[in-house]
């Protein structure tokens, strides 16, 4: 598939007729990144959403379509922008059955949530530039992105800074925030002048997932204040991600085979629970398990401290929360096999690593 990376689609106050009924072919009529905008008043602040970064998350777009079929824009006392960027990885079926919404980027292609923060010029750092670019031209006061997990999850938000006015907008979505000091070249991470969040609204096949992101997306337009939500929500600081070196295989399955490692069958499981002390990740040999790594920005943290191998079975040890973890093994391999954080400080006197606050 050829992809112009340059290219930016506009629509200005779409209305129910404007678009298809069904989700999908409305999808299948956009041809690239996109931006919409909802313009009520000139005087009026203006806020972003930004959605389909990556092409298999699509809550997102389902909230913005059936806000449309609503005519949910109408009598909003602020201008709204929607970003729509992976079009192409949404639309993308490698076989008719398989049906849109399958790929978090296209075969061959870049994760355009890595892309944010360069000055490359080239593909897809060129349209995340411009995505970026699209954001500020409104000087807009909030930003959300909109997500899925890749396996079954609650939901939960993602930011880089404990702020109160992010605390409160991620209070829209969830009762749980992530403040994450790992930086990937994602969108949450770039300086906007006011307050941008991730919103991961839940697994990407989960109706309830849906839900999530069209309720808080409605309260994020139709409050006044963009931040008014008040509730109490749990910090999680300092997410770390398991990861695999590149050339070692890992399996879905129930033993270690060889030198492979195998994830257990349903690791997804395992975002639902508060602390995965004492859990089975996987199998793994010897040789294998010294392939696992983590990766905590520049800090030093050494797999067996918190993972460790009885009898071929790889077993969290230690209490922490994991996030993220799917079975998909191409975004295991390419990405990493979860996140996650420690729920309790690791020493009496260090800062907060986890706490409650009432906002
Ligand atoms: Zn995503």
């Amino acid at each position: 598939m050829t992809i112009n990376y340059s290219q930016l689609d506009y629509f200005q106050n779409l209305t129910a007729n404007d678009i298809p009924d069904d989700a999908n072919d409305w999808l299948a009529s956009l041809s690239s990144a996109t931006v919409i905008d909802f313009i009520q008043e000139d005087k009026y602040p203006w806020r972003v959403v930004v959605t389909l970064l990556h092409g298999n998350e699509p809550s997102g777009f389902f909230a913005l379509h059936q806000l449309i079929k609503q005519d949910g824009f109408k009598q909003l006392k602020v201008n709204v922008r929607f970003i729509l960027g992976s079009i192409e990885a949404a639309k993308y079926m490698e076989q008719e059955h398989q049906g849109p919404f399958s790929h978090r980027y296209l075969p061959g292609g870049m994760d355009l949530n890595r892309c944010f923060g360069s000055s490359s010029l080239s593909q897809y750092f060129l349209r995340a530039q411009m995505l970026a670019s699209s954001i500020r031209q409104v000087k807009p006061e909030a930003i959300i992105d909109l997500h899925n997990t890749s396996g079954s999850s609650p939901a939960f938000t993602v930011s880089c800074h404990p702020k109160r006015d992010y605390l409160k907008l991620a209070g829209l979505f969830s009762d749980v925030m992530i403040v994450s000091h790992i930086r990937l070249g994602a969108l949450m991470e770039q300086q906007f002048n006011c307050p941008v969040i991730t919103v991961e609204c839940g697994g990407a096949k989960q109706e309830r997932s849906h839900e999530i992101a069209m309720k808080g997306l409605s309260l994020f337009l139709s409050q006044q204040e963009c931040n008014a939500q008040t509730q109490n929500i749990e910090i999680i600081y300092q997410p770390m991600r398991l990861k695999l070196s590149t050339d070692q295989n890992i399996v879905i399955g129930d033993t270690a085979e060889d030198s492979t490692i195998a994830l257990r069958q349903d690791i997804e499981a395992l975002n639902h629970h508060e602390n995965a002390n004492g859990c089975i990740i996987g199998w793994a040999t010897e040789e294998s398990f010294k392939h696992l790594f983590i990766e905590n920005s520049g800090q030093t943290s050494h797999v067996p401290d918190y993972f460790v191998l009885q009898d071929n079975k790889i077993v969290c040890h230690r209490d922490v929360r994991i996030f993220m973890a799917t079975q998909k093994t191409d975004i295991v391999k390419n990405d990493c096999l979860f996140y996650f954080a420690d729920i309790k400080p690791p020493q009496p006197q260090s800062s907060l690593r986890h706490s409650s606050v009432e906002i």
